[in-house]
């Protein structure tokens, strides 16, 4: 099979790649229907996160199970199924605690690169959802970003406590942050204020539910949130970058007593102690647990509920993955699926 391989700052390569086998008896193996490629795989795109060696791509899939080990029970050949960048067993301690991010048994499924046209997944019975049968074509963007962007922005509004009654404000207008709205929205919240200069992903954070647009960042964009909140800050706050900047901006924005979802992946964030200790504030986040929202997820697409595939403003043939990461780089797209 052919797949992305990335060799270095804005190298990346479709090339030949041997197809996944069955390692484990747990393993399953999927044929992918789309894969896309993520805001986080932007950090060793740019060098920020250097790579020591050629590293196949992509952790974001949904797909037809073409073979499963002989120990998978729950999921069969056949199924169009979803999963999680973290495999879990889904059985341990951590995971019935809903952390199946930090499963004692998690691997990252993405070390088998997703952006290709088939994918080993191991410990496929605690990983893979199977969806009521096969999707028509127009649910799989949908479908795919349940996978991760809208599972990590639903995991940054419930880390936010978002909810009835409350105001939510989201720091970061990519796809995460633009899904963290519309999770948001479902989760019941009354204000839902979207952080954004892009008019183009302004106009689509409206459409997910956002009731307020703030232009401003960094020490103006909290001191609007604060201005729109009777002076007191969000009860809920999600931060979807990873950045000094934007945590900071997340922990100003959240009123004593409030709540921050934090789910960018940080880079280089250092908290100042004294500041986070007169806040009073609740941090909670890290990577999504992803596995434990998406049987909700997928019923709400299933049922046309939602329509997080909305996110995809660029859809491109696999073969094209390297202009895919050139036009979210340039950040002419929010997101790019990909079609096997
Ligand atoms: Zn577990």
């Amino acid at each position: 099979m052919r797949g992305a391989v990335l060799y270095g700052p804005r190298d990346v390569r479709f090339e030949e790649r041997p197809d996944p086998t069955i390692v484990e008896p747990t393993d399953a193996i999927i044929r992918l229907s789309a894969t896309c490629v993520c805001g986080s795989d932007l950090w060793p795109y740019r060098g920020i996160e250097p790579i020591t060696a050629p590293t196949p791509m992509g952790h974001e899939y949904c797909g037809i199970i073409e073979e499963v080990g002989s120990e998978v029970t729950l999921v069969k050949p056949g199924e169009f199924v979803i999963g999680s960048f973290f495999a879990s067993d889904n059985t341990c301690a951590i995971c019935q605690a809903g952390y199946q991010s930090r499963c004692i048994h998690n691997q990252y499924v993405g070390a088998g690169g997703a952006q290709a046209p088939l994918l080993r997944v191991p410990l496929a019975d605690g990983t893979l959802v199977a969806t009521p049968g096969t999707p028509s074509d127009d649910l799989v963007p949908s479908l795919i970003a349940a996978s991760d962007v809208l599972g990590t922005g639903w995991f940054g509004a419930v880390a936010a406590e978002a909810g009835p009654g409350k105001t939510v404000a989201v720091v970061g207008d990519g796809a995460v942050g633009l899904l963290a709205v519309l999770a948001a929205k479902q989760l019941g919240a009354e204000r839902v204020i979207a952080m954004s200069r892009h008019e183009s992903r302004q106009q689509l954070a409206s459409e997910f539910g956002a009731t307020e647009i703030v232009t401003e960042r960094g020490d103006a964009g909290v001191a609007k949130i604060k201005e729109l909140t009777d002076g007191l800050g969000a009860h809920s706050v999600i931060e979807a970058v990873g950045t000094q900047e934007s945590m900071m901006q997340a922990i100003r924005s959240t009123r004593p007593g409030g709540h921050v979802g934090y789910v960018g992946v940080a880079h280089g964030v250092e908290l100042p102690g004294e500041e986070l200790f007169y806040s009073e504030i609740h941090l909670h986040g890290g990577p999504a647990p992803v596995r434990r929202f998406l049987p909700e997820m997928i019923d709400l697409i299933w049922n046309q509920m939602i329509n997080p595939g909305k996110v995809f403003d660029l859809q491109l043939p696999l073969a094209d993955v390297a202009e895919g990461y050139r036009a979210m780089d340039e950040r002419r797209a929010v997101k790019t699926l990909l079609r096997p």
